[in-house]
């Protein structure tokens, strides 16, 4: 597809068609990016003034709330600081109380969705098309810090369907209009990656998006296929976009080797939104317009200073549909403080540590296929009355599912993750189902819900 059509003609009429206004916010965010931090206090105190109000009108959870809290959403002059009156919003408080949290009728309609991502905690609640279109907005405005612009051609390595319904197949014919290609990140097997690399060798992307974990596969596996450094990458491909886990060091480097380009980090969760993204002096830039990130001590509760490491907790200045008050992601980052080498004023992070998940390895006719544990999440993820669940690879054919069931859990929810489940990793694991009480942290402290303890 034609670069400039695809992007002045067909991005702005998919994201006109999902209702979502992105162009518009992508224009103001490149304008704002620009501004003095006061500036950027007064733009986000209304809108945190806005969002307050609406949840005080909407949802009988946060009325009360903010009564117990002294908090007056009506007051002209609330700021940023008043927030911290109010406690942080756990998950389980979420899970408790969404129907008095949600405002079913926000303007545009509120979408359910749901969550089991890093934590193992699965989580449903309701988005809205101006959360969606901010996220897209933050995230192509942090593309421009790298020349990327929508249109430009990119590869995903992604989560992919195991099988093609009618959506899915129209969401393949948008990706082409967009000038997308999707790659599954979900099997990985050696002929599979062979495939891989002939795709990126054909098309050339200009950007490549994707999990750390499976990008470094793929990358090690070029490596090992002698292709030369910088084999998978072109002279025009700008940067390697990383987002869904930690990235770690040794990951970082064969990534850039195999690509001979820069691995940038996209921070951000399906509960919270786009919470903060690479520039090239190598800080993550929280998108200031569009939430509010805080980095708190996790004894004290207070904010940390500048190099230090504690809990993300957000608020979403643009989702009504469940607004996301205080919430705690669950993740740790390394706070960055204000300003950076790129010139940029908003806050930073160092680092996002704390989410990390292992790669599925399942055995198969065609030999060993690697699968990103986001594939087994997806199943978990959607069963109802599932409180919270962990999957341990215990060998090559040895998979165990613990799980923590809630009240509505049924006998046909354990088939139907079964079934998922086989479908996923064939006919040649053995799962087990384990009921449990509760799932407690393994020994190194990981919170990971996906664990693998087969050696690569
Ligand atoms: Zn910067």
């Amino acid at each position: 597809m034609n670069r400039w059509l695809a992007g002045n003609v067909f991005w702005p009429l998919t994201e006109r068609l999902m209702g979502r206004d992105t162009m518009r916010r992508f224009r103001a965010l490149t304008a704002s990016q620009h501004w003095s931090v006061n500036e950027l206090a007064v733009l986000r105190n209304r809108k945190l003034r806005r969002l307050l109000n609406a949840a005080g009108q909407h949802c009988p959870f946060y009325a009360r709330r903010f009564r117990e809290a002294g908090l007056c959403p009506d007051d002209p002059n609330l700021t940023v600081e008043d927030l911290r009156r109010l406690p942080v919003l756990e998950r389980h408080t979420i899970r408790a109380h969404l129907h008095e949290m949600t405002w079913i009728g926000c303007p545009g309609g509120a979408y359910p969705y749901s969550t089991g991502g890093s934590s193992g905690e699965p989580l449903r609640f309701y988005f809205d098309r101006p959360r969606q279109a901010a996220d897209w907005a933050a995230r192509w405005r942090a593309r421009s810090w790298w020349n990327v612009r929508p249109g430009d051609p990119e590869i995903l390595l992604w989560g992919a369907p195991v099988e093609l319904k009618t959506q899915d197949r129209l969401k393949a014919c948008r990706d082409r209009l967009l000038n997308q290609l999707l790659l599954s990140a979900f099997d990985l097997t050696a002929e599979r990656m062979d495939a891989c690399i002939a795709a990126f060798q054909r098309r050339r992307p200009i950007c490549v998006y994707g999990y750390p974990s499976s990008l470094a596969l793929l990358a090690r596996h070029a490596l090992d296929r002698n292709l030369p450094p910088g084999g998978l990458g072109s002279p025009r491909l700008r940067a390697v976009f990383v987002t869904g886990e930690v990235l770690l060091p040794h990951d970082r480097q064969t990534i850039e080797r195999a690509f001979g380009a820069p691995v940038v980090v996209e921070y951000g969760c399906r509960d919270g939104g786009l919470l903060a993204c690479g520039c090239p002096a190598g800080r993550l830039h929280v998108p200031e317009e569009n939430v509010i990130v805080e980095v708190l001590d996790p004894s004290t509760g207070r904010p940390v200073s500048p190099g230090q490491t504690g809990d993300v907790v957000v608020t979403n200045l643009d989702c009504l549909a469940t607004p996301m008050i205080r919430y705690r992601t669950g993740d740790l980052a390394t706070f960055g403080g204000h300003g950076c080498a790129c010139g940029l004023t908003s806050t930073t992070l160092l680092e996002v540590t704390g989410r990390k998940t292992d790669q599925i390895v399942c055995p198969t006719p065609q030999g060993l296929k690697h699968m990103h544990a986001l594939s087994l999440i997806y199943v978990l993820r959607e069963v109802e009355g599932l409180r919270q669940f962990r999957v341990i690879q215990r060998s090559l054919n040895a998979l165990d599912v613990e799980i923590v069931p809630g009240a509505p859990f049924t006998d046909q929810a354990e088939k139907s993750i079964l079934q998922g489940l086989r479908q996923r990793v064939g006919p040649q694991m053995n799962i087990r189902i384990l009921r449990r009480e509760r799932i407690t942290p393994t020994a190194s402290g990981k919170h990971a819900c996906v664990i693998s303890e087969v050696k690569s």
